[in-house]
């Protein structure tokens, strides 16, 4: 049996938890020490901490201070470990925690987050996914289930002092181009809510004063919300410091590409079982600044799907210049208008984007002036036919509870 190195008490504060962090920074001190060839596993609460509740009100996504996450289980010691190696982290398998069968998805309000169609969804909404098995299905969306393609939405090791300057420097300039945009461009490093594992005194100071914020991914990794990472990939990441500090957290059940609604995808807590090894030198050897990775062997068995276009045109039906994120947003929001058809509401069509397997690809970026991105939905995890007939969309949903939805507070 691998040994439990991190165990997380949904009941308890993950502040109250010692080998628990939510930003990335040199010192933070490591919660554990692994040899390379070991596995073991890991505890994770969900990216809130559990502010996220399994009920029928969002009041919860609207009033949550984004400055808590993301609750990151770490750092993990690999004792050998050194800067300019790679470390191999062999993800042997994911699941949900026995004690909390189920995971939520949901849109922040505009005012506080937002989200990839912000505009055309600005308030607070949820869903929340029960896991059966492999399964998952919602009350919220129904219609649709699909098995999860498990993974972490977030891992990676420690950066360096250097390295950190350079986030943080790059990041505050780029936030002083416009600093009362809304959303936000980036996020700065925010002292009251930072959580520094077992650091005290002045170190826990520096920590809160310095700590990367873990919103996006970077260099080592991080956020990278690959659907793709799931139980059995093979990653290979850069290390900066003496020990790596591997720390992994945001585990998602199931997410589409993009994990566009941003609430996330379907976020659980949850465990991690996983075995460590290094190359040595690997950086240099194999001419590394970001993490590779190998797929898993077993993914979700769909072969057919329907497929939606958009081109670099925003909905307003201004031109831009091979942009794919214009892109991307209008293959979406051509897939959420389909899926109206058979009856949905957006709010119920946009969770299926975030939560089910679809997949998003770079079709064109060549061809002047639009780019072409694809969003690939498939058809299997539907429970009635929606492909596109001479007879006409069936109105094919019926909903008996919901989407729960809250309003900003005026
Ligand atoms: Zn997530």
């Amino acid at each position: 049996m691998p040994e439990t190195l991190i165990k997380v008490d949904l009941n308890q504060s993950p502040y109250e938890n010692e080998q628990i962090h939510n930003r990335w920074h040199p010192d933070i001190p490591m919660a554990c020490w692994v040899k390379p060839g070991e596995d073991f596993k890991l505890e994770t609460y969900d990216w809130t901490g559990g502010f996220i509740k399994n009920d029928e009100s969002a009041d919860d996504v609207r009033d949550i201070d984004l400055t808590i996450v993301h609750f990151l289980s770490g750092p993990v010691g690999v004792e050998g470990a050194e800067p300019g190696d790679l470390l191999v982290v062999d993800l042997l398998d994911i699941g949900a925690k026995e004690d909390s069968l189920w995971g939520f998805n949901g849109f922040f309000s505009k005012n506080n987050g937002g989200g990839f169609l912000t505009d055309h969804f600005p308030q607070a909404q949820k869903s929340i996914w029960d896991i059966s098995g492999l399964y998952t299905h919602s009350r919220h969306v129904p219609g649709v289930k699909f098995p999860g393609l498990i993974h972490p939405g977030l891992i990676g090791c420690l950066p360096d002092p250097k390295l950190l300057e350079t986030w943080n420097t790059r990041e505050m300039d780029f936030i002083a181009t416009d600093p009362d945009r809304v959303p936000p461009l980036a996020v700065p490093p925010f002292a009251k809510t930072s959580h520094a594992g077992k650091a005290t005194g002045d170190v826990k100071t520096k920590i809160a004063a310095e700590g990367a914020r873990t919103v996006p991914p970077r260099e080592h990794g991080g956020n990278c919300d690959i659907k793709d990472l799931s139980r059995g990939s093979k990653i290979f990441f850069p290390v900066y410091v003496k020990g790596a500090g591997l720390s992994v957290g945001d585990l998602h059940f199931s997410q589409g590409d993009g994990e566009i609604t941003f609430c996330g995808a379907i976020e659980m807590a949850g465990w991690v079982h996983m075995k460590v090894s290094l190359i040595k030198g690997g950086m240099e050897k194999y001419g590394i600044k970001n993490p590779i990775f190998k797929p898993s062997p077993i993914t979700p068995n769909y072969n057919d799907y329907l497929i939606f276009e958009g081109i670099s045109v925003d909905e307003a039906g201004k031109q831009y210049y091979l942009d794919v994120h214009i892109a991307y947003r209008q293959a979406c929001l051509n897939a959420i208008n389909y899926m109206t058809k058979f009856g949905y509401t957006p709010a119920q069509a946009y969770s299926i984007l975030g939560t089910a397997p679809v997949q998003g690809h770079i079709s064109g970026v060549v061809d002047i002036p639009n780019a072409c991105a694809t969003l690939w939905l498939p058809t299997q995890i539907f429970d009635f036919d929606i492909n596109p007939s001479a007879a006409g969309p069936v109105k094919s949903v019926t909903t008996d509870v919901p989407m729960p939805l809250s309003p900003d507070v005026v």
